[in-house]
């Protein structure tokens, strides 16, 4: 068994060598913690995504989605209380000049060799600074106080700011919710642990709007709900668990709020948020706009400004944890080509990249023809890879490194092919007519 550390290691390096993620600028040496997905990661990237919004917006037909702006007017940064709380505190050593999180000084490493905790190594450490984690930019040609604008932190603002927009025109009632999926930026301290903690990144939120003193079951719905995605996306229940926010640790806006944790190789890591956010943002938006955002309740003859229950998971993350999860390795008596371990990511179909893999066993005879007309059969229905070189047990090692789910190998006898499992390895024969079907009923016709 690999130590966590050598673990991350192989999966960054096998992320990498097939082209889930790449560094972004490498080319100029890269840009820390920023990283641009590759083919099979995009694809990925895509499924996530797509069983997300799924998720939120066929499962719920009280749910709506949206797709707001990046760039917002700065007072909603004020309203939301980000220009004034969203901030680390930050210490540097005096030493070596590296910064730190005050509050994650434990985990945290020095940049010098060999490297040690700041704690430990004698460098003294500057008394603690806040760091607002926000990315100012200037709209416009004049760079002055006037035209400050921010890259969004989070994608939530963008919804409350909408909401009375998106529940009118799509004439929802409370209890409604807005699902939203988008890039957000933060100025982390210490970004790391590969795309766990980066600059740049996507959230994929919901903000569930309710009728104050209905939040708490909202809540507890939620969070069942939630839990349940990460499971039906194949991850193992023993990694998976809810951690509460103490009384400490709640955010400004919040009255609750629990993390879904994963354990990574690196620890207990939280992977979404689910927030009881109060009234808070809207009657923030409300002082500082000047506009109304409650709504009329016509039991009560009387106006009320909702509750929000929030969920909020990284996409990012989310990949992360599923290649991490995904990850194994089958030690195997072969030799030659299929000598060592076998390297596999058994993604669910739902979530593999490439669903399947067809393979002519040899390139003469008709048979790369015949396994071209079958890509072109199924590849608008299921996202299939062609693979002609190289042995059939390294095109299989291939196809299992990256997840994929069925692998068809077509050979002499006219009609029919063979099909096998990642998982369990198993071959059968299968007519060419039947195809379709088999790949519909294995791949949960997705
Ligand atoms: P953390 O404590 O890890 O900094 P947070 O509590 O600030 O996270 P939230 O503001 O609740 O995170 O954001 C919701 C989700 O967005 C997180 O659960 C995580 O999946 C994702 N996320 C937040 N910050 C980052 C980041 N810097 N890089 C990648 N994903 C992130």
């Amino acid at each position: 068994m690999a130590a966590p550390s050598d673990k991350m290691a192989t999966i960054v390096s096998l992320a990498k060598r097939r082209g889930f993620m790449f560094q972004s600028s490498e080319v100029y040496g890269g840009l820390n913690s920023c990283y641009d997905y590759g083919p099979l990661g995009a694809e990925l990237k895509n499924n996530v995504k797509r069983l997300w919004m799924d998720a939120m917006i066929r499962e719920h037909e009280n749910i709506e989605p949206l797709d707001s702006s990046i760039l917002m007017h700065p007072r909603i940064w004020e309203a939301s209380g980000h220009v004034e709380n969203f901030t680390d505190p930050l210490v540097d050593c005096k030493i070596c000049k590296a910064r730190f999180r005050a509050d994650q000084l434990d985990n945290a490493v020095c940049p010098q060799k060999p490297s040690k905790n700041p704690k430990s190594c004698g460098g003294e450490l500057t008394e603690p600074r806040s760091f607002n984690l926000m990315f100012k930019t200037f709209m416009g040609p004049l760079e002055d106080q006037s035209a400050v604008v921010y890259l969004r932190p989070e994608t939530a603002q963008g919804i409350y700011v909408n909401f009375l927009n998106v529940m009118t025109t799509s004439r929802q009632k409370i209890p409604f919710g807005i699902a939203q999926i988008g890039k957000a930026f933060r100025n982390e301290i210490t970004p790391g642990n590969f795309i766990f903690r980066t600059r740049e990144f996507e959230q994929m939120e919901m903000q569930y709007f309710v009728k104050p003193g209905t939040d708490a079951e909202a809540f507890e719905k939620w969070k069942a709900i939630r839990m349940q995605w990460h499971l039906d996306n194949g991850l193992k229940k023993e990694r998976l668990r809810f951690s509460e926010h103490g009384p400490n640790e709640l955010a400004h806006y919040a009255k609750a709020a629990f993390d879904i944790q994963y354990e990574f190789p690196f620890g207990w890591q939280e992977i979404e948020g689910i927030h009881n956010r109060s009234d808070f943002d809207l009657k923030q938006h409300e002082k500082f706009s000047g506009k109304k955002l409650s709504v009329f309740d016509e039991e009560s003859k009387a106006s009320y400004v909702p509750w929000i229950i929030e969920t909020s998971v990284g996409c990012d993350r989310t990949l992360l944890t599923l290649l991490v999860d995904a990850y194994d390795e089958e030690v195997t008596q072969g030799d030659g080509e299929d000598a060592g371990p076998r390297v596999v990511l058994r993604f669910k179909p739902r979530v593999a990249p490439t669903k399947v893999a067809i393979f002519p066993l040899m390139k003469k005879d008709g048979l790369p023809e015949r396994a071209r007309k079958i890509f072109k059969d199924i590849s608008c229905r299921w996202r299939a890879q062609l693979d002609e070189s190289g042995s059939i047990g390294r095109r299989y090692r291939r196809a299992d490194e990256i997840g994929v789910p069925v692998a068809i190998t077509v050979d002499h006898e006219a009609g029919s092919v063979t099909v096998r499992d990642r998982d369990t390895m198993k071959q059968e024969r299968i007519s060419e007519a039947a195809l379709s079907d088999y790949l519909a009923k294995k791949l949960g016709g997705i």
